[in-house]
């Protein structure tokens, strides 16, 4: 292992875990859907085991878990009594966009449109958070490659914390139970991750973007595919034959309302987006994502894809045409509602960062939404990167510097609302008296 000094800040420890390649894989059942994420599972095992977090391992699906233990004296009033705490980031890149070879470019923000090699640009109207960074550090891409700061700016900081509190032990805090996940990317995050394992009562992911951004919400998402199973005869015979699948899956395209789709919705609108077709005459799919931030939407989504369906089967009466829809994942609002103290925490946490908590609702998923789900209240902390998912993404330093606050400060506020209750004392009858005088 190379020397590093004692004290890594978090945007050394970016810098290195950015470049290590983490891309996984569409469509593969596997978890993890890449080997090389194992590269920075075991890199990432071995430096919390040299911190001193003694059960730091990997486990068969490449899950990294490790603790932290609760450092409460015997007297302190809290002791036993705050929740474990799990702190959560993904360790994959995107698919979308090349993960290899990225060499992170540390740069003082001067102001106007960022040119990168490549011919790619990050433009000052576009991003506004350019201008809050203007005279800090930021870290771009060469252009060629995505950075890596979704999600590896929120394992630097996971990191950078966990070094600290192993370190110093005077730091009052509850247990902190870590989790390092492959494929969230591609959907499969938490799907081999051992809540019992884990053994966190309440956790935050930490993969956002803008400082100060936190989430409780996510879209409640389904995917629907529609199957056009047509007829195919040579084309020099076909008068009367063929039944071409084709023509059907544009009619069924075409009538997608186009005022439900990503391209034209934002904030808390819904969307039907057709995201992907293939196929030739004899039979073609077309497969979309249904969103909505009310689960009771996407019964009405469905209910316009039926009837779609139906207009297009009178259109073409010898083509079969197939719906099926299936549950992807639900709004966490709900289930993070069932412990107050999750988000109260966390916005506290934020205020004491020096930043004004903002609760945005996040137009896609997280790891958070299926531990929620799973009855683990997750709610999501901002890292401070930008456009995640192609060459433009950057990362703002002090966003990330921010980040590592929060959650020092998040720990610390666990245990101040973990105290025991003071008692409440009934008012007495001057008390009451005075209370009916107002
Ligand atoms: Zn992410």
């Amino acid at each position: 292992m190379a020397r590093r000094p004692a004290r890594e800040s978090a945007l050394e420890r970016f810098l290195r875990y950015a470049r290590i390649d983490t891309q996984s894989k569409e469509g593969c059942d596997q978890v993890p859907s890449t080997e090389k994420q194992l590269v920075l599972a075991n890199l990432l095992r071995s430096e919390l085991a040299a911190m001193g977090a003694s059960d730091a391992r990997v486990d068969a699906h490449g899950y990294v878990l490790a603790s932290v233990p609760a450092t409460l004296p015997p007297g302190h009033p809290a002791r036993g009594r705050v929740p474990r705490i799990g702190l959560v980031s993904h360790m994959d890149t995107s698919p979308s966009a090349p993960g290899a070879n990225v060499r992170p470019v540390v740069r003082t923000y001067r102001g106007g449109d960022i040119r990168l090699g490549n011919g790619v640009v990050i433009r000052a109207r576009e991003n506004p958070e350019l201008a809050r960074n203007k005279g800090k550090t930021i870290v771009t891409t060469d252009g060629t490659t995505l950075l890596g700061a979704d999600d590896k700016a929120g394992i630097a900081v996971i990191m950078t914390v966990a070094g600290e509190l192993l370190r110093d032990r005077s730091i009052p805090h509850g247990e902190v139970r870590i989790a390092f996940t492959p494929d969230e990317e591609v959907g499969n995050g938490t799907k081999y991750l051992d809540l019992d394992a884990f053994g966190a009562e309440v956790a935050y992911t930490l993969d956002g973007d803008t400082a100060g951004e936190l989430n409780r919400e996510t879209f409640s998402a389904d995917s629907a595919t529609i199957t056009v199973h047509g007829r195919s005869i040579h084309p020099g015979t076909a008068k009367d034959r063929m039944v071409n699948a084709l023509r059907a899956l544009g009619d069924l395209i075409v009538r997608l309302p186009l005022d439900m789709a990503p391209e034209t919705t934002e904030g808390r609108e819904p969307f039907i987006h057709p995201h992907r077709a293939e196929g030739e005459e004899g039979q073609a799919t077309l497969q979309l994502l249904l969103r909505d931030f009310e689960t009771a939407g996407l019964v009405r989504q469905r209910r316009i894809l039926e009837r779609i369906v139906r207009e297009v089967r009178g259109l073409h009466p010898k083509a079969r045409i197939e719906l099926e829809v299936k549950e992807s994942y639900r709004n966490m609002r709900d289930g993070i509602a069932r412990e107050p103290r999750a988000t109260l925490a966390l916005e506290e946490a934020t205020r004491r960062a020096g930043l004004k908590p903002r609760w945005v609702p996040i137009r896609g998923g997280t790891d958070g939404s299926r531990l929620t789900a799973m009855g683990l209240p997750t709610p999501n902390v901002f890292g401070g990167g930008q456009n995640f998912h192609g060459p433009t993404e950057w990362l703002s330093v002090e966003g990330l510097e921010k980040s590592l606050e929060t959650v020092r400060h998040l720990l610390a506020v666990w245990v101040e609302l973990s105290m025991p209750s003071r008692v409440e004392v009934p008012p007495g009858p001057r008390a009451r008296a005075r209370a009916v005088a107002r």
